[in-house]
């Protein structure tokens, strides 16, 4: 070999005898082979095989057995970001002619993905009240094949019963699918509860730093896996390793972070509305109206709340917003940091014209969160 062609070939090394605790970040776009039937036979790998970069590196693999374990699944596909997941399952179980069935509190780009993409392709929608729980039957058409629920809410909160829409579903053969993303599998496993698509996006409690962007999609059934990489393949859709490999070393201290953000976002929203007065949507509080649907399916809260604001309290909250100085203004949330941001809704009936703020709690002393609140309503207060 001459000098350029040394740099090119990496020489082959011993690693017996290496054992390290941190999964090997494997980056790849051509996968090579080591003889010309291999190359031939390359098409007959299995879904999870390799032959791509595009469809994924043992890097990849790890994170999807490893969240198919979590999910009580048989498969997991990972996206480059959580909307990514929801449209890759949307895409999987609708066709022209098709109804999307889709809760009014579903993480609002969701209503955008079925308005601005799917129905200028002749998909229709509508979407439903998410305390419907086995009304959901009244809503359902003859063309109706996927329902879309997220519980609780984004940032109104509220819980859906998850088995009895399941349980509809199921008897008129519609799929389901579930954004997980405030629960994780850690707290809620909708597998469980009769769920055929789970849905998180990693970017929040997964990742847990606030650097990345990532979604996963666990399902029980193979044709359902093979629909969703057929979506992936054909739209070229890929997670980069070296995102993964930070969302793996994320998921080691995913139920520490997540067990103290519940806890503490518990204490300072018990806190919140006893002594400021304010009305709190916490489903781990008794005072939350689903909170008995909660405490059934729920292992433990998580980090996430809000508050709801009256017109007079929104008028002063630039200058509340102003006084923070642990919290900070911001909306994707399951951090380290703690996150205020203020929220509005639409798409409810009847029309919610509320401003909500929506609190994500992080990794601060909670002392320090509580003296920023205090700081906070006070100057939120008329
Ligand atoms: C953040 C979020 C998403 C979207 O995830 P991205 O990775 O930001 O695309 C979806 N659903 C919920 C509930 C979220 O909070």
């Amino acid at each position: 070999m001459r000098d350029a062609t040394r740099t090119v070939h990496h020489p082959a090394i011993d690693d017996s005898g290496y054992a390290s605790l941190s999964p090997a970040t494997q980056r790849a776009s051509t996968i090579v082979f080591e003889t010309a039937q291999d190359y031939t036979n390359r098409t007959k790998r299995d879904l999870d095989g390799y032959s791509y970069g595009l469809h994924g590196t043992p890097t990849q693999r790890i994170l999807q057995a490893q969240l198919a374990a979590l999910e009580g699944a048989a498969y997991c596909a990972i996206l480059p970001s959580g909307q990514a997941a929801i449209a890759v399952v949307f895409l999987a179980c609708l066709q022209p002619g098709d109804h999307v069935l889709i809760a009014e509190s579903a993480y609002p780009p969701v209503a955008g993905l079925c308005r601005n993409f799917l129905a200028p392709r002749g998909v229709t929608w509508s979407s439903y009240p998410p305390r419907i729980g086995a009304g959901i039957a009244a809503h359902i058409r003859p063309e109706t094949r996927l329902i879309w629920m997220e519980s609780p809410g984004s940032t109104t909160m509220e819980l859906e019963d998850i088995p009895a829409i399941t349980a509809v579903a199921r008897a008129k053969g519609i799929q389901t699918g579930i954004d997980n993303t405030w629960a994780t599998p850690l707290l809620f496993k909708p597998l469980a509860h009769g769920v055929d698509f789970s849905m998180q996006a990693l970017t929040k409690y997964a990742g847990g730093h606030s650097d990345l962007l990532m979604g996963s999609v666990a399902v029980r059934e193979r044709a359902q896996y093979q629909a969703l990489r057929d979506v992936m393949r054909m739209l070229g859709y890929h997670t980069a390793p070296d995102a993964v490999s930070l969302v793996l070393r994320g998921l080691e201290t995913m139920a520490v972070r997540l067990a103290h953000a519940g806890r503490v976002a518990t204490e300072l929203a018990r806190e919140i509305e006893s002594s400021h007065d304010y009305p709190v949507l916490c489903p781990a509080l008794p005072s939350h109206p689903d909170h008995a649907l909660w405490a059934r399916d729920f292992r433990a809260g998580s980090g996430l709340f809000s508050v709801v604001l009256t017109a007079e309290q929104a008028a002063h909250l630039p200058r509340a917003l102003d006084t923070l100085e642990v919290f900070a203004i911001g909306a994707s949330w399951g951090g380290t940091r703690s996150l205020i941001a203020p929220m509005s809704v639409d798409g409810r009936t009847p029309p919610d014209p509320r401003l909500y703020l929506r609190l994500s709690i992080g990794m601060e002393d909670p002392a320090d969160l509580r003296e920023d609140l205090v700081r906070f309503f006070a100057a939120l207060a008329p």
